[in-house]
């Protein structure tokens, strides 16, 4: 029997990851954080500029009062060591780019007080076309006294909430 097609082309992994492990590893690649989410295999490639940057891998937050929308250039804008690749394979490239621009993204929110009871739920209609109000009402909400905790439930997210709601 002959192998069939899926067989010959078949990649080889381990021959990849023997030609990755060639790469040198820097004791101190982990020191960073990477957040949101550590999106870096052991054998990527580092960006050798970034490695000796001595900016801080996650900059003060941004008061949102002259940065004119950092939103919009989120995650990068909160953590800078992120690469463009990483923001592709986490996906989050993705999602900014490619949603339903018809579908509004909906807001939902509800509070819960130092008593334990559930205050001001509300929501906010985010429309594609409003993106400047929606990151208006988002940068300038603000949380009743005595509160706990806000949990927010979001409906149709879009890419533009998304990194709204990560630049805050
Ligand atoms: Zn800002």
């Amino acid at each position: 029997m002959s192998p069939s097609i899926h067989r010959l082309y078949r990649p080889n992994f381990t021959k990849d990851f023997e030609a990755k492990k060639q790469l040198p590893t820097p004791s101190h690649r982990h020191a960073a954080p990477s957040a949101p989410w550590p999106w870096i295999d052991i054998h990527d490639e580092l960006d050798a500029e970034q490695l000796h940057s001595e900016k801080p891998p996650v900059p003060e937050l941004c008061d949102h009062t002259t940065c004119e929308g950092c939103w919009k250039g989120y995650p990068q804008s909160r953590f800078p060591n992120w690469t463009k690749e990483q923001v592709e394979r986490s996906k989050i490239a993705d999602a900014v780019a490619d949603y339903d621009k018809d579908r509004p993204c909906i807001i939902h929110h509800v509070d819960v007080n130092t008593s334990g009871f559930f205050t001001n739920a509300s929501h906010v209609t985010a429309n594609d076309a409003d993106v400047e109000d929606t990151w208006n009402i988002i940068i300038s909400e603000k949380r009743p006294k005595d509160n706990r905790v806000r949990a927010l439930f979001l409906e149709n997210l879009s890419g533009p909430v998304l990194q709204m709601l990560g630049a805050k």
